[in-house]
């Protein structure tokens, strides 16, 4: 029988008022069980999440009729279990460096002083994942919250739950039981959950969830990182070789069939580079996939019903130029180009999640700026150029989460860059350091000298005041 959630964060609590989580060789102890935890599961994992997205094994019928299984586990092995044994191998490695109290520089009036900055853990932190990557975007930001001395309760989605029960079942096996616990259930259960007093929350998912988990902090001036998503364009001209171009760019929309958030949306180009973008993505696909995508063992599928009608909507807009095949049954939807898709049609009115890619006509990279600043600040922007001076441009007036220039997605893979939205893509950031600093409180200390010299020094703040000592 599960605790009631008041008892669960109280546990937490208690476990982190009794200082257990403030020493770095306790943090280095859950980083390292966590590590165990998903190399010694990785194939229950891999397992679970194919469960969930289907990611994993994919079966098809054969020749003779029978039914066989495929493995491709490349996808789910390098998105949900290797990026996350990464962050906590450079979180091991640099725990000591990060947790020391750090030595600003000081003026002359503290030139006798010690300034500090120390390091504090919040307290307990609440995490909440999404589905599309549930193993990492519940367990990075958790490598976060320990490494920073942090308790945590993690919230996995309900959607993916396969993942989420089997996070429910090892967590425990391998981390404090005290300190860091999984809660399971769905909006009913989270709306209880987000009652309760939490030091942090880190949230992941859509916008319209992240002002409901934003509203529930507020009760409690509670700070918040939401990790959202939104719209990412990419603008390619015609500067760039088109095949290595359109590979990357498909490799972003097509790695987890679309359901990522920093999947590319839209594109925005010139009718000239749509023309050779739309025949190299035929070919792309054909050499990736083969001529019945839906046999292939490397492509996904969609995770719900509803998202499976929301997508396959969207295939009215415009025109199928690629793809535009699917099967309810297996909720597949195929990698779809669509073109002569116009601003106004639904596909560019939310974003997409999915692997449908509409084509839009600018004329000028002046003109994409136009196009993406006239709506919310995407998550990513992705820019195909060998253009600098445009490259440039593009660059410093559009404001976004971060930037990709000739890839997609690889700049969330750096891990000594931020990653996180802005404005309604989202608050705060995390990965690396960034993940450290976000569960980090910088408790500032000032402490001061009694020395008479020293108090010569700080002398004009008494009074009685004058001029010659406020001139002083
Ligand atoms: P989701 O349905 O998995 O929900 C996310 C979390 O919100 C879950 O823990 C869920 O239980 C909780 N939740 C759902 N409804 C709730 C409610 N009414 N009240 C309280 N909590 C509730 O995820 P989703 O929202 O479908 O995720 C898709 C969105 O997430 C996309 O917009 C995508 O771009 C974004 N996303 C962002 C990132 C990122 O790192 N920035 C990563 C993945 C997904």
């Amino acid at each position: 029988m599960p605790l009631p959630f008041l008892q669960i964060v109280q546990k937490a609590r208690d476990a982190f008022r009794s200082g257990c989580t403030r020493s770095v060789d306790f943090r280095e102890r859950q980083l390292k069980q966590l590590l165990w935890m998903l190399e010694e599961n990785t194939s229950e994992i891999l397992e679970a999440v194919g469960k969930d997205l289907r990611k994993v094994r994919v079966y098809v019928l054969a020749d003779d009729g029978v039914n066989f299984s495929v493995d491709s586990k490349q996808e789910a092995l390098l998105l949900e279990v290797n990026v996350v044994i990464n962050e906590i191998k450079s979180a091991l490695f640099h725990l000591k460096e990060w947790t020391k109290p750090e030595k600003p520089s000081k003026g002359l009036v503290n030139a006798m002083d010690t300034v500090i900055i120390y390091n504090d853990p919040y307290g307990v932190v609440l995490i909440m994942g999404a589905w599309n990557y549930p193993f990492q975007l519940s367990l990075m930001p958790l490598v976060g919250a320990i490494a920073a001395g942090n308790c945590a309760i993690i919230k996995p989605s309900e959607v993916a739950s396969a993942s989420a029960d089997l996070m429910a079942r090892l967590i425990p096996k391998y981390l404090d039981q005290d300190c860091f616990q999984v809660v399971l259930g769905g909006v009913l259960e989270t709306t209880m959950l987000l009652k309760e007093q939490f030091d942090y929350i880190f949230y992941t998912g859509s916008a319209t969830i992240g002002k409901i988990v934003r509203a529930a902090a507020n009760e409690h001036l509670t700070p918040v990182t939401l990790e959202l998503g939104g719209k990412s364009p990419i603008y390619i001209d015609n500067t760039v070789d088109m095949g290595i171009a359109v590979r990357r760019i498909l490799w972003g929309k097509c790695v987890n069939a679309g359901q990522t958030c920093i999947a590319p949306d839209y594109v925005l180009c010139s009718e000239a580079v749509r023309a050779s973008f739309v025949a190299k993505a035929k070919e792309v696909l054909e050499e990736w996939y083969g001529s019945n995508v839906k046999s292939s063992p490397d492509f996904g599928r969609i995770a719900s019903d509803k998202h499976f009608t929301r997508l396959q909507s969207f295939l009215n807009n415009g025109r199928i130029a690629v793809g535009g095949e699917t099967d309810p049954s297996e909720r597949f939807i195929a990698p779809t180009i669509l073109t002569d898709v116009k601003p106004t049609d639904p596909i560019m009115q939310e974003e997409i999640f999915g692997p449908i890619l509409p084509v839009i006509n600018v004329d000028s990279p002046s003109d994409a700026i136009s196009f993406i600043t006239s709506r919310d600040k995407p998550l990513a922007f992705y820019i195909f150029t060998n253009n600098s001076k445009d490259m440039k441009m593009l660059v410093e007036n559009v404001l976004c989460g971060g930037i990709s220039c000739n890839d997609t997605f690889m700049h969330a893979a750096v891990d000594t860059l931020p990653f996180g939205g802005v404005g309604y893509s989202g608050m705060g950031a995390y990965h690396g350091v960034y993940s450290f600093n976000t569960f980090t409180h910088k408790k500032s200390f000032l402490g001061k000298n009694l020395n008479p010299i020293a108090e010569k020094l700080i002398s004009a703040r008494y009074p009685p005041y004058s001029e010659r000592k406020i001139n002083f």
